[in-house]
């Protein structure tokens, strides 16, 4: 599963009708369960890091598999930091949809797109605000 991006088996895209105001209420909620179904997934599998480190650290007799371990460890350590992170922007994304504010770029202030969201519910910039971010971040090294 990649950065930033849901299961799509997840959940079931959002049936757009013509002419259907954009983030109206049904919009909204429909996307706060996608949030917090990843966000519940994704807390179980923090548990599952935390429970694997533990275990780990229990089993450091053999200085042999040490360096292994270790480096097993900061990969862990790595896989938390980013699920922390993600759960953070989760987080964002439902006080969004709280003040309704979800679903618009925050650059340019158009809307995101439904189907573009699904993809990828914490989406703050539409597509061509995010190429252009990317264009800059690899401008300035990262
Ligand atoms: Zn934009």
């Amino acid at each position: 599963m990649p950065d930033n991006a849901t299961n799509n088996d997840s959940f079931t895209p959002y049936n757009l009708v013509d002419g259907e105001e954009y983030m109206n209420d049904k919009q909204l909620e429909h996307f706060r369960q996608i949030l917090l179904q990843w966000k519940q997934d994704l807390m179980e599998e923090v548990d599952r890091t935390v429970q694997h480190l533990q275990e780990d650290a229990n089993n450091f007799a053999d200085p042999a598999d040490r360096a292994t371990q270790e480096e097993e460890f900061s990969l862990e350590l790595r896989t938390r930091d980013r699920e922390r992170k993600l759960i953070k922007k989760i987080n964002e994304a439902l006080d969004d949809i709280d003040n309704e504010d979800y679903g618009y770029c925050e650059s340019c202030g158009i809307e995101i797109g439904i189907r573009r969201l699904e993809a990828r519910p914490t989406a703050t910039l539409c597509a061509d605000c995010k190429t252009l971010a990317e264009i800059k971040e690899r401008q300035i090294g990262g």
